[in-house]
């Protein structure tokens, strides 16, 4: 097995290169915003517990999150190995996640942070809000998510660093040549 965890803010492009990722080293993606959507999209009970908070840009709680990550990994049986995106959120959730993994005889191989500068973030999000209908990414509700993300979710980057698990790569550029370090990055754990 092979876990990757994809890190960085609001607009980093977690997502986009999950998507490539994916492709090329046979790995299921784990979206906990994605699985939020669809939840609220299709009505669940969880979608409606949770609806309010997304759209305002709060995160979830802790239990819910961790609870509906470890239904999805169980949904996958078969798992090559899984890319974590949006998630951990919180140290308590990587906390959460270790012990969840170590259950299975399995662990995070590593921890790659996106790194954007604020600026950046805000002139994407906004491009996006154009064409997407995430209430999320209004520029009201944006100055909340980068708050969690500086307040609650950065906190997560000692957490691995402390594991020797982290590794940068520069999330400005084009889309390909971004995506060509995380492989180098990859490729070096997995040799
Ligand atoms: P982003 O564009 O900020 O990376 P996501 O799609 O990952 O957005 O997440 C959207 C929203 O879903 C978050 O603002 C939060 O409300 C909720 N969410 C997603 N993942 C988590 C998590 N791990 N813990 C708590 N809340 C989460």
């Amino acid at each position: 097995m092979f876990n990757l965890i994809l890190f960085g803010p609001p607009g980093a492009g977690k997502g986009t290169q999950s998507a490539k990722l994916i492709d090329k080293y046979q790995l299921v993606h784990i979206s906990t915003g994605d699985l939020f959507r669809a939840h609220i999209q299709q009505e669940t009970e969880l979608g409606k517990k949770v609806k309010a908070l997304l759209a305002s840009g709060e995160l979830v709680s802790d239990a819910i999150t961790i609870a509906m990550l470890e239904e999805e990994i169980g949904n996958h049986p078969a798992a090559r190995g899984f890319i974590f995106d949006g998630f951990p959120r919180t140290v308590a959730q990587a906390e959460a996640l270790d012990k969840f993994l170590e259950g299975r005889g399995d662990k995070i191989g590593t921890v790659i942070a996106l790194d954007v500068d604020e600026d950046e973030l805000r002139k994407r999000i906004a491009e996006r809000h154009k064409v997407s209908n995430r209430p999320d990414d209004a520029a009201e509700k944006l100055v909340k998510r980068i708050d969690e993300y500086f307040g609650k979710t950065i906190h997560v980057l000692p957490f691995y660093e402390g594991q020797g698990k982290l590794r940068h790569v520069n999330g400005i550029g084009e889309i390909d040549a971004i995506f060509s370090e995380l492989c180098q990055v990859i490729d070096e754990h997995l040799k």
